[in-house]
């Protein structure tokens, strides 16, 4: 198996060709390395290898993760997962990131328990934009009525979006969520006169057309870290 230095490597020359085909700039992308599941020794090695920002998508393996690297200085930890309303208080102290957020009750929560001497915690709202009724999110029309009740959190910063399209292989059907969610994106910043500059969309499978439609974070798991260990072996 390829080592995570080389696997991180390789993501990142794709994300490079992926910017330059796109006519983007160099570093427009950031990778976010999805550590799920991953060992301590896995986040060490990605670690070294350069990488600082790091999805987690459980709160308490992530808070055990934290602070076994609590020695590590400069990382960046991003909230991805499904967020219950009685566990924001984590999320709120050791993320500097959540993508996940789809109701108002989690922001006003999130706001609430944002430690003091904290800067304001980074936030996404979490879209439904393959509109499946199993997949998590809000859809476009709340979105845009949410996004204009953020600005009354004070610790919050509204960045942008997420979605987790339902998986194709055709890179056409892949393109098309991108694009609804760029542009919903767009519908949100001249409705509400914000400057919301984070897509959070594209994994693995997926990351070259996402960033070819405007993905300013892709979120990688199996390509930076290999397999995932199945949750019966999990650290
Ligand atoms: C697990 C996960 C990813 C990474 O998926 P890979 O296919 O392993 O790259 C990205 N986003 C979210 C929200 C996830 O839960």
């Amino acid at each position: 198996m390829p080592s995570i230095a080389t696997r991180i490597e390789t993501v990142r020359r794709r994300i490079r060709e992926a910017e330059i085909a796109a006519d983007r700039g160099p570093g427009s992308v950031t990778l976010l390395a999805v550590s799920k599941m991953q060992s301590v020794e896995a986040l060490r090695q990605a670690v070294a290898a350069g990488q600082r920002e790091f999805g987690e998508n459980y709160l308490q393996e992530a808070a055990d993760k934290q602070d076994q690297l609590a020695d590590l200085a400069g990382l960046h930890w991003h909230f991805i997962g499904p967020l219950q309303s009685n566990k924001t208080k984590a999320a709120a102290a050791r993320f500097d990131w959540v993508h996940s957020v789809d109701r108002l009750k989690l922001a006003r929560r999130l706001d609430a328990q944002r430690p003091d001497g904290l800067p304001p915690l980074n936030i996404c709202l979490q879209v439904n934009i393959s509109d499946e009724s199993s997949k998590a999110g809000l859809s476009p029309a709340d979105t845009l009525a949410l996004a204009g009740e953020i600005g009354q959190f004070e610790r919050l910063r509204l960045r942008g979006l997420m979605a987790i399209p339902a998986p194709t292989d055709d890179p056409e059907e892949q393109r098309q969520p991108f694009r609804a969610l760029r542009e919903l994106r767009d519908r949100l910043n001249r409705r509400w006169g914000l400057q919301l500059d984070t897509l959070s969309m594209g994994m693995s499978a997926d990351l070259e057309v996402a960033i070819a439609e405007g993905a300013t974070i892709v979120r990688v798991g199996t390509d930076v870290f290999g397999p995932r260990p199945s949750p019966a072996a999990k650290p």
